[in-house]
């Protein structure tokens, strides 16, 4: 994940989840892509305070840094060398063919692109591969990464010898949950977010404008809740009562006012254990530094090893 400010919903439904529940079952790398944030902002001076705050998100969410490492992109240069051989491995116009980039160009206006952030996917590729990832806990918009990282191992395996796995995807149920505002995405970017360190007060608040069915202007009218974001909501964070909220919904029984304070209080409760150790790490960020520090020299360790077996591939160094 990039350190480009607080977490949102998005990230906790569709990654940070499955990143908690693999690392029981797997052994896990989690990666703050410092690197990667420079592609939409070229400012360095947030990047060590938000990559803290960051890690404090996954630590809050129940990421367990001894099972396995939390570090930073920059820390560990196997990943830029190994981002140098990979660039050989790929097109420009493959790359220009990536609706992810696309996506993000749009929603950031972006006209021209530098060439690092066109090349982003493949830096992700030896994010991915210097620790031989065969399973990526990502959001369905990252879906097309993994395949050109598919393509790219496929391509040094053939070239010089077989190092390299072909990393799957592993998406949630909630692979790209919608935004406040109606957008297919919740995004930063976009600004249509909730965040996972907002107050039960600023949940409400923000739902209070989040978008629902244009047909349902007051509590009588009849909604449509599969075409409802707050709906969508409701089913990630208040299952228990979806069949009685789709039911109030169709029927017009249920208004969006009272549906948006049920959702809003669901969120807030579900999110309730994060806050609670948030608050404690807020004040222990000395913990969090030994953390990274751990973590930075275990991925090291791995890295160095997986560009020994590079290096012996290829006959280089
Ligand atoms: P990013 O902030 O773009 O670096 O995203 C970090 C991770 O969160 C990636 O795996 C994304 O696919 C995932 N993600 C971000 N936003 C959403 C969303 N709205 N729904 C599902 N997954 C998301």
């Amino acid at each position: 994940m990039r350190p480009t400010g607080k977490l949102h919903l998005g990230h906790l439904v569709g990654a940070l989840e499955n990143w908690v529940s693999l690392q029981n079952e797997f052994e896990n790398y989690h990666l703050v892509a410092d690197y990667h944030a420079l592609t939409t902002n070229l400012s360095t001076s947030e990047l060590y305070d938000n990559s803290i705050d960051m890690i404090i998100d996954w630590l809050s969410a129940g990421i367990d840094p001894v099972k396995s490492p939390v570090f930073r992109q920059s820390q560990i240069k196997e990943h830029a060398e190994l981002h140098l051989l990979f660039s050989m491995l790929i097109t420009t116009a493959r790359l220009e063919r990536n609706p992810t980039l696309k996506e993000q160009a749009r929603d950031l206006k972006i006209e021209t692109m530098s060439y690092g952030h066109l090349g982003y996917p493949v830096l992700q590729a030896a994010d991915i591969l210097l620790y031989k990832g065969n399973l990526v806990p990502v959001g369905e918009d990252q879906v097309p990464h993994i395949e050109i990282t598919r393509e790219i191992a496929r391509r040094f395996n053939t070239q010089y010898g077989n190092v390299f796995p072909e990393p799957e995807p592993r998406l949630t149920k909630f692979a790209r949950l919608p935004g406040l505002d109606g957008n297919q995405k919740m995004s930063k970017s976009t600004g249509n977010t909730i965040l996972l360190s907002d107050s039960p007060e600023e949940i409400q608040k923000k739902l209070r404008t989040a978008v629902t069915d244009p047909q349902k202007i007051r509590k009588g009218d009849p909604g449509r809740p599969d075409i409802c974001l707050v709906f969508t909501y409701h089913q990630k964070f208040n299952p228990a009562a979806v069949g009685e909220i789709r039911k109030g919904c169709e029927s017009g029984a249920l208004g969006c006012v009272d549906c948006k304070k049920q959702c809003g209080a669901a969120i807030a409760n579900a999110l309730a254990p994060l806050r609670e150790k948030r608050a404690y790490y807020e004040t222990h960020r000395d913990e969090v530094k030994n953390i990274l520090a751990d973590g930075e020299k275990r991925a090291k360790h791995t890295a160095q090893q997986t560009m020994s077996e590079v290096h012996e591939a290829m006959a280089i160094g």
